[in-house]
């Protein structure tokens, strides 16, 4: 039997080859490959897509981060919000942007930001960042009422597509970031991020920040780095943002497919969807009560590319030692980085394979 992978890029690819490929030879015909038409185009659509007034392209997710928050111009050293359960790149992007990351743990049922727990600590903070974690968007409206005149960053690195009481990712916080990583749900060809703002004058900002300060040839306005959008890049993602709505339903119907299948088996808990949301599965997340490395060591045996996302929580990596935190100080962030487990999920994933995936990982929960 073949392999199921974790997320099929070629699979996705087999849908826009012809589109990119027509696409890279009018860019490469033309000898613009950083910025330029193309990536404008894309930035007005994923800016409509995302219900904003703005989107500024980037070079990846983690700088889109950065940029947001530098473009807000915050005290230097400032208390940033942010949930334990992310991704080490929402605690990078603090960092780097001169910034200080206040980590606070999550709800058990969804693993979003626990918006008491973020109260707390907003009085003292200069910006919350929200993580939509898996696809689905932090209890924003709670959220924004908690941080009152405090910014709020929204992470949606893992939530093109989704939406809360029908407004969409992106057009909560005052300033948003995302990434087009190739395995996020709308992925590039390597590298790509973007800022997503309905703020004129922020997103100026992120565009003279990521582009040396400078908005005029060799004048620089203000300090920045190198954070633009390749054109190849924008090739790649406008032809995909036009599948993006079909893929996020196609993974829908895959996740719903998961949960008939996989419902009632006993030490294993489904991800559940908070009300409200509309849910775009950039992972399906289960949690395994027994020996879940050993489970996931079985379905990896038996060509199943399960992961777990993520192992280690950032305040318990050794990168991270400096926020002074040991084990035990987000309980329900450790406990789940003990029990995660990532079933594939991709938009072509077949009722076939998935089929598989829920046989074979019944049997190896069922031997433990
Ligand atoms: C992927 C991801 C990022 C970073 O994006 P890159 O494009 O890889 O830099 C940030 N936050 C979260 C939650 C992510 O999943």
């Amino acid at each position: 039997m073949s392999d199921i992978p974790l997320v099929d890029l070629q699979a996705a690819h087999a849908e826009v080859a012809d589109e990119v490929r027509a696409g890279f030879e009018a860019v490469l015909a033309g000898g613009a490959y950083i910025k330029g038409p193309e990536v404008g185009a894309f930035e007005r659509e994923f800016a409509a897509f995302c219900g904003v007034g703005h989107a500024v392209g980037t070079a990846n997710g983690t700088d889109a981060l950065e940029l947001a928050l530098r473009a807000l111009d915050l005290a230097p050293g400032g208390r940033v919000v942010l949930p334990a359960n992310t991704f080490v790149a929402t605690a990078e992007a603090v960092v780097r942007a001169g910034l200080t990351p206040v980590l606070v743990d999550v709800d058990e049922e969804h693993l979003l930001i626990d918006v008491e727990r973020a109260a707390e600590e907003i009085g003292r903070a200069v910006a919350v960042v929200p993580v939509h974690l898996n696809g689905q968007l932090a209890p924003m409206e709670r959220v924004l009422e908690a941080a009152g005149g405090v910014p709020v960053v929204e992470d949606g690195a893992q939530s093109q597509g989704a939406a809360r009481h029908g407004r969409p990712s992106g057009s909560w916080g005052r300033i948003s970031a995302t990434s087009f990583y190739p395995g996020k749900n709308l992925g590039a060809y390597g590298d790509a991020g973007a800022v997503v703002t309905d703020d004129a004058e922020l997103a100026a900002a992120v565009r003279l920040i990521g582009d040396h300060g400078s908005a005029r040839k060799y004048l620089h306005e203000r300090f920045g780095f190198n954070s633009r959008m390749d054109t190849l890049q924008a090739v790649v993602l406008r032809s995909k943002l036009r599948r993006l709505p079909a893929w996020n339903e196609s993974r829908r119907a895959a996740a719903e497919r998961y949960d008939k299948l996989l419902g009632g088996l006993e030490g294993v808990t489904l991800p559940r969807t908070a009300p409200g949301n509309e849910h775009v599965w950039h992972l399906y997340a289960v949690r395994v009560e027994r020996d879940r490395d050993g489970v996931l060591a079985e379905l990896q045996q038996a060509g199943i590319g399960a992961g777990v996302h993520y192992p280690v929580p950032v305040h318990l990596q050794p990168a991270f030692r400096q926020l002074g935190h040991a084990e035990g100080a987000f309980p329900v962030t450790e406990r789940a980085a003990g029990q995660l487990l990532t079933l594939p999920l991709f938009p072509q994933l077949t009722e076939g394979q998935q089929v598989r995936v829920a046989e074979t990982l019944a049997a190896a929960v069922r031997r433990r």
